[in-house]
């Protein structure tokens, strides 16, 4: 898929000029296998964040995640969340950098279910991502689970921990 910079992740406006985005499809309908060890960092970011939400990208090849950027959560809110545009341009550099694809989009939910909220959902401008959220309501037994949401559609996909 093509990184657009352009297109800022979260609940914020989009901004400057929008290419259009390759939507294949290519990766609908696959798993996103995540190493358990990417599961622990995202799980412990979102512990960190605390009361608020947690973002970060995962980036990877042929929907294995390979790599885990914990980024700041620009809103600093405890409902939404928000990359900051520099810290996402640079990690979309590097990304496309290594030959990596942007295979996910993670944030996390402190006290409601690991499902994309309605901001989430308006908020999707990432066809072929996986948006992967953790939920911290159950702190003993942190959930994880992977959408992708294309034209609105909220669509459950398989998040294999591996
Ligand atoms: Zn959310």
């Amino acid at each position: 898929m093509v990184l657009n910079s352009s297109y800022l992740v979260g609940n914020s406006p989009v901004w400057g000029e929008v290419d259009p985005i390759t939507t294949t499809g290519s990766k609908r309908g696959k798993v996103i296998e995540i190493p358990a060890d990417i599961r622990d960092q995202m799980v412990e970011h979102a512990l960190a964040a605390v009361p608020n939400e947690a973002c970060g990208l995962l980036a990877g090849s042929d929907g294995r995640v390979e790599r885990f950027y914990p980024m700041r959560n620009a809103d600093e809110s405890q409902t939404t969340y928000r990359l900051d545009p520099r810290e996402q341009f640079r990690v979309f550099n590097e990304i496309e950098g290594k030959g990596w694809e942007l295979s996910g989009i993670f944030h996390s939910h402190t006290h409601t279910e690991a499902y994309p909220s309605e901001t989430d959902r308006q908020q999707a401008f990432y066809p072929d991502a996986h948006y992967v959220l953790v939920s911290l309501a159950d702190p003993s037994s942190p959930s994880v689970r992977a959408f992708t949401i294309v034209d609105g559609v909220i669509q459950e996909q398989e998040a294999r921990i591996a």
